[in-house]
């Protein structure tokens, strides 16, 4: 069958989960024992010279049955079509997808049916890089401005950011990009890393693991924090000890507080100097994030990981909310418009949650390459790595230390190639037992971790 009239012909799903609850990797105070999970699909075609499509929702843990489901859900959709008219234009399949009329009821664009739809929608901008035999970010980086933004639903947002805005931005962008890959390829992309500061480690591996990223050239790490002050004055006061002025540290409360604790803490560990606040409360709470930024300056505030949509991320931009958004939950292409605000914002720091189970391949790690390449430089973005948590092999732009490094001309994410990775196996509810036997640095979030099993 020739490449021109292949059709998908089928969407596989699979469970797969890692134990890291074990050893409370990715633990934090909303969080306390994660088992790091990814509802992963597959989009094959009937063409033995195609290749296929990868995509895939992160959970940690419980419910990803769930998302897996919400996943076959829109088999129909995609099964039987071509496979070149998929890869000519993924947004048209956004479209589709996030406007169903009756599937629509379920969010609309928000929730576990809205992450479902941009596992898919991922995983044919995977199959059309691979089709184009280039990297994802490369696909992106070399695409025509009318092509990015014809990819892009302005609905609900074009008060804030019209096509006419986009299209001009990324025009503007056009200009020295093949400096900016340049430099990026050679001289690598700027990454932070979570690794020292779970909240579940001892001060003894905060301190290890701290000294470890420093020599590892990383400058700046990140503390999880908001389980119990006591305890994170005690874990700042050591991380800082460890790294030295000259280092950045952030902190990140995954959403537990109020907007008035928010405060509080937040100045309540000014005196370690962090450079940002990440999720001080409710990710759906814009104007408390504005409250929360306008009280800590000059500390940063970031969020964007649980940001349900394009729509929200406006008026987070719009109500002067936050310094650093993250990115998460979001087809690819719905992060164009949301990065040409921010540029014409003048809001110039991005940073990713890069972290957990090859979240690279969900396109966090391209979508800031290419926003580097497209639209500017930044000597203040970042990507967060987080390296003790598995990761698959992936041939899609290496974070190594603190450098990305050139991919091979596909972004193919391997199913099962790492030892860690189990598929189809049931929540190892067991595994976060250990959280208890006494390894975690905060006695707070061990009685937190008992209490929540
Ligand atoms: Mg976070």
């Amino acid at each position: 069958m020739s490449v021109q009239t292949a059709r998908i012909s089928a969407l596989e799903t699979y469970d797969i989960r890692f134990p890291t609850s074990r050893e409370l990797d990715g633990s934090d105070a909303m969080n306390p024992d994660p088992d790091y999970s990814a509802a992963y699909l597959v989009l094959r075609t009937d063409a033995s010279d195609e290749p296929e499509g990868h995509g895939f929702v992160f959970t940690i843990g419980r419910g990803n049955d769930i998302q897996v489901a919400a996943i076959e859900a829109l088999r129909p959709y995609v099964v039987g079509r071509r496979v070149d008219e998929l890869c000519a234009d993924p947004g048209a399949l956004a479209r589709d997808l996030n406007n169903d009329s009756q599937l629509r009821w379920l969010g609309p664009e928000k929730g576990i049916m809205h992450m479902a739809v941009g596992a898919v929608v991922n995983a044919v901008w995977d199959l059309a890089a691979k089709r184009a035999r280039k990297p994802l970010w490369k696909l992106l980086a070399d695409a025509e401005p009318e092509w990015l933004v014809s990819q892009i639903d302005f609905r609900y947002l074009s008060d804030a950011l019209t096509e006419q805005d986009a299209l001009e931005l990324l025009r503007r962008g056009h200009e020295g990009r093949q400096e900016r890959e340049w430099q990026l390829t050679e001289r690598g992309f700027p990454a932070y890393t979570t690794q020292p500061g779970w909240l579940g480690y001892s001060d003894e591996k905060l301190s290890r693991l701290a000294k470890e990223a420093v020599a590892d050239g990383f400058r700046q790490i990140k503390l999880k924090v908001g389980d119990d002050l006591d305890d994170d004055i005690r874990r700042c006061r050591t991380a800082r000890s460890v790294i030295g002025p000259e280092i950045r540290m952030a902190i990140d409360a995954n959403q537990r507080w109020d907007v008035d604790e928010a405060i509080t803490w937040t100045r309540a560990l000014a005196e370690f100097e962090p450079y940002w606040i990440e999720e001080p409360t409710s990710p759906d709470d814009v104007l408390g994030h504005a409250a929360v930024r306008r009280a800590v300056t000059p500390v940063k505030v970031a969020t964007g990981e649980h940001v349900q949509n394009r729509v929200v991320f406006k008026q987070l931009l719009q109500a002067g909310s936050i310094d650093i958004p993250g990115c998460a939950r979001q087809v690819f292409a719905e992060q164009i418009p949301g990065l040409a605000r921010r540029h014409s914002q003048r809001t110039e720091r991005l940073c990713s949650a890069l972290a957990s189970v090859g979240l690279a391949l969900a396109g966090r790690a391209r979508a800031r390459i290419v926003r580097v390449i497209g639209i500017s430089v930044g000597r203040s973005r970042v990507l967060r790595l987080g390296n003790a948590l598995p990761e698959p092999e992936v041939d899609a732009p290496r974070v190594v230390g603190v450098e990305i490094e050139p991919a091979a001309p596909s972004t193919c994410c391997p199913t099962g190639r790492h030892p860690a990775w189990r598929a189809g196996t049931p929540h190892g509810r067991g595994d976060s037992q250990r959280a208890a036997r006494g390894r975690a640095g905060s006695a707070t979030h061990r009685r937190n971790a008992r209490q929540r099993r």
